[in-house]
């Protein structure tokens, strides 16, 4: 069986690296960047199924891939849903899944009715194309409302209402084409300047009514939408529970560790589903597990080679400030030992970042 992955990033390449044992399935890649109508319809054609790394897919991309729908996993109707997030809101709510309540914004006068509606402050992003932070404006008094408006670009816009949350997890699921689902355990997701620096298993101290709260998320989700293939659900931790930040139709960063970490990783499970096969297990193989970003830097990662217990993977990029660039997995027997052995890394993560204890 032929699988042919859009985008050939570090994910597409982890995709492709999770079944090379499976000599019945044969993966390729193919470059968005350097994406020509023939070329893609040739690629479409040649393969059985198509997936995709990324859902910042452009519209004529998306619309190209209409003619082959029946063999793209997770389905076109994800892809949309989750590549806009007015869309992407109304699919969790739909699902009984809390979020922060939103506005649609189109106009500098839309601006001024959502800060009425939620309050402040307010979070405003790109209803498209944004990632890592990027097209999001913190508004935090009415007389910035302009500045906000200019900053972003007059684009289409949605404005959420700012979630207090304690932390920031993330629940990955993979789901089959029968409708099982295997759900991975969550992580804790610490960002600095809007990148993932390092995602750690298992979430200190949750409360298992919310580590059910996430599992009823995920799978009610796939379900409504027949998904098939990894799915991601970005969670902030409050007070009163879970609340929805945003998904991922695809593998995430927050689920790296599950190649050494689980018994399948999040990339195998993804090409599993697609192709029909039964799903590996989530269950966790340490007690204990960190993903540490190398981002910007290469060279800071080379510390890893020396460590038994950290795996290093180089994405072989050019260093460029906020790229990333590799990430190395810590597993250990316990919290303690994990949290020595990032400490050994630490130059990996920016000064004040690392908050383990
Ligand atoms: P996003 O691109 O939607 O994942 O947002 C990037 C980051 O901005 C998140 O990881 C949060 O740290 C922060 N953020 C996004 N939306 C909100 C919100 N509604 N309330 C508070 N913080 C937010």
């Amino acid at each position: 069986m032929k699988i042919g992955i859009l985008g050939n990033g570090q994910l597409g390449q982890m995709l492709a690296a999770s079944v090379t044992d499976l000599t019945d399935l044969e993966v390729s890649l193919y470059d968005l960047r350097t994406h020509e109508e023939s070329k893609l319809t040739a690629f479409m054609n040649s393969v059985d199924l198509v997936s995709y790394e990324t859902e910042n897919i452009p519209a004529e991309i998306v619309s190209q891939m209409e003619a082959v729908e029946d063999k793209v996993f997770p389905s076109l109707k994800a892809l949309k849903t989750f590549q806009n997030r007015l869309l992407e809101k109304n699919a969790l709510r739909a699902a009984g899944i809390a979020t922060a309540d939103f506005h649609a914004v189109n106009s500098l006068a839309d601006v001024h009715q959502a800060i009425e509606k939620l309050g402040l402050p307010i979070v405003m992003k790109t209803t498209t194309e944004g990632y890592d932070g990027k097209g999001q404006f913190v508004l935090r008094k009415p007389e910035d409302a302009e500045a906000a408006w200019e900053a972003i670009g007059h684009r289409e816009l949605i404005a959420e209402a700012f979630v207090p949350f304690q932390r920031e997890t993330s629940v990955i699921a993979s789901r089959d084409r029968d409708g099982n689902i295997n759900i991975w355990p969550m992580t804790e997701n610490i960002h600095h300047e809007g990148i993932l620096r390092y995602s750690l298993y298992p979430v200190a101290e949750l409360a298992p009514e919310k580590v059910e709260q996430a599992k009823r998320y995920i799978r009610d989700l796939a379900n409504d939408l027949d998904y098939v293939g990894t799915m991601t659900l970005e969670l902030f931790e409050t007070e009163q529970g879970l609340v929805a930040n945003e998904v991922a139709p695809r593998v995430h960063n927050s689920g790296h560790w599950s190649i050494e970490g689980t018994e399948a990783s999040q990339f195998r499970n993804h090409m599993l589903a697609l192709s029909g096969k039964t799903l590996g297990s989530t269950d966790a193989k340490y007690a204990s597990v960190a993903m540490v970003n190398v981002v910007g830097e290469e060279d800071s990662s080379l510390k890893a080679d020396g460590i038994s217990n950290a795996y290093r993977h180089s994405y072989g990029k050019e260093a460029r400030p906020a790229r990333k660039l590799g990430h190395i997995t810590v597993v250990a027997d316990s919290v303690a030992e994990r949290n020595q052995t990032v400490e050994e890394l630490i130059d990996v993560i920016p000064e004040g970042v690392w908050k383990a204890s």
